[in-house]
């Protein structure tokens, strides 16, 4: 059997290999990367580098079998029939497009190991999201530093995964799409090979073969239509907290509108969200349709709204100053079931809260201190106004954040809570604990809707749930 080489080991590499060596036990699976600590997390027996449910028994099962971690990435790329590359493609952050446009050095880099190395024809998988036609330039650069006569098919085969739920999604995907040169007869080949190894374990009629750019632009498209519908959702909640209307479960009954994805919330993060919308309206831009990309960037800017507007109710919440109080924040990754803290509200909502003086206490079951003070002084890209946001200082951060060991510790002697990830152990928590070593009076804002309002309410305290009528 051909033997399969993924470049990039991360959210994406790691737990979609592990799973295709769990399925594929007569194929030899390496994932490679050129952080050493990656591997070395990957290759470790107490915690792997990503938190993923489910995730350490498929690895256990396999790794040391068919599955193999290795910081070789030449030998392993060159001895493999099959090479898909999953390396990071943020936004841009200089140049030409900088704010909006996907970094891809990380990708050609990718695409020239390749060349270099090959002595043998090889199919190369785009997993990583890439702007539509990047199999194009892929193409160019392989065919113009290759060796003679080694031939290359280019296919793409988006990751439509949920971090959090990723085991799971890659066991039973909604879809599997697979983009190729299907004019050719070897593109067909290339196709039929990759499906091949999918039809192992995932249904016929869950396998769409289509063209490249069908398939490259599918992934931007999916992620667009998916923020949009939170954005939606969290527009609409701003007005159902100032009319005191409720409105998601009765639209969500629409079968045509349906349930998923209607949660009011503080908002969007995550590494892929915000950086694919930006990538579509520049690829919108560079088109010429600005009436488009003005469209998706909307979608963001609700989002940045949304996030500022949670800051400025528990500030004007809290008699309009939050300076000195304590506040607890409670969830920092991105969603539950993750540690990824990428874009994740959190860090606004923190630097809002700072920047208003407060003392913020953070409790994260899966993040650590050394996450939060590294994304805390992290610059971020302000794309509408190029232009970098203030990080914090470390002095800042030492002076004004802490991590707690668990929420009753990071709630102690607080003025409020802030609820900004849905962990499910959040809906678990002994308020009343946490109520009775609160100052009075004690807030809790859950940007989540996570908790029972009614029934903290009567506890004592005053509770405002995003998108629900405010608390009296
Ligand atoms: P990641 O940052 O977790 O992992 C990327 C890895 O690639 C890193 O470990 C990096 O060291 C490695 N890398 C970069 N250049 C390399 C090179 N030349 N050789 C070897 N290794 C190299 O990123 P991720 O979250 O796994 O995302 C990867 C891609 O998948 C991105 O394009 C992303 O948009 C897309 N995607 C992500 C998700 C998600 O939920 N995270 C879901 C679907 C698609």
């Amino acid at each position: 059997m051909v033997k399969i080489c993924c470049i990039g080991a991360g959210y994406v590499g790691g737990p979609t290999m592990a799973v295709i060596a769990l399925k594929c036990p007569d194929i030899e699976v390496v994932v490679v990367d050129i952080s050493a600590p990656r591997i070395d997390g990957w290759n470790s027996s107490d915690r792997l580098p990503i938190y993923e449910p489910g995730l350490d028994d498929v690895v256990r099962r396999c790794r040391g079998r068919n599955l193999l971690f290795s910081t070789d990435v030449e030998r392993h790329v060159a001895e493999a029939g099959i090479v898909f590359v999953s390396v990071n493609t943020p936004t841009k952050t200089r140049g030409l497009g900088a704010g909006k446009a996907a970094d891809l050095t990380y990708w050609e880099s990718a695409a020239r190991i390749i060349a270099d190395v090959s002595r043998s024809d090889k199919i190369v998988v785009e997993k990583s999201t890439v702007p539509v036609k990047t199999a194009e330039a892929i193409e160019k650069i392989l065919a113009h530093n290759s060796k003679d006569g080694i031939r290359y098919q280019i296919l793409s085969n988006p990751e439509f995964l949920a971090e959090g739920t990723a085991v799971d999604d890659l066991f039973k995907p909604d879809r599997v799409l697979i983009g190729g040169r299907s004019e050719t007869p070897e593109g067909r080949a290339a196709v039929a090979a990759l499906k091949s190894v999918y039809a192992r374990w995932v249904p016929e009629d869950r396998i769409i073969t289509t063209n490249l750019w069908s398939a490259e632009l599918s992934k931007l498209a999916a992620n667009a239509f998916l923020a949009q519908r939170i954005s939606s959702v969290n527009a609409i909640s701003a007005l159902c907290e100032a009319t005191g209307a409720d409105v998601a479960n009765s639209i969500g009954k629409d079968s045509r509108i349906g349930p998923r994805f209607l949660s009011a919330s503080v908002g969007f993060g995550g590494s892929c969200f915000q950086k694919d919308i930006l990538n579509l309206v520049y690829i919108c831009e560079c088109y010429g349709l600005p009436e488009v990309a003005s469209y998706w960037r909307q979608v963001i800017r609700i989002n940045d709204y949304q996030k500022s507007r949670f800051v400025n109710r528990v500030v004007s919440s809290m008699f309009n100053t939050v300076a000195g109080k304590k506040v607890a924040v409670l969830g920092f990754a991105f969603k539950k079931d993750t540690g990824d803290t990428r874009e994740t509200p959190a860090i606004d909502v923190c630097k809002g809260l700072v920047g208003d003086k407060a003392v913020v206490s953070i409790y994260d079951p899966q993040v650590t201190e050394e996450q939060v003070q590294r994304d805390l002084a992290m610059n971020k890209f302000d794309w509408d106004h190029p232009r970098h946001l203030q990080p914090m200082s470390p002095s800042v951060v030492a002076r004004h954040v802490s991590v707690s060991w668990d929420a009753y510790e990071a709630a102690k002697g607080a003025h409020a809570v802030c609820i900004l990830t849905e962990w499910d152990e959040f809906r678990r928590l002994d308020y009343q604990r946490m109520y009775d070593a609160m100052h009075k009076p004690a807030f809790l804002f859950d940007g989540r809707n996570v908790v029972d309002p009614d029934r903290l309410r009567e506890i004592g305290f005053v509770v405002y749930s995003i998108g629900k009528p405010l608390d009296g």
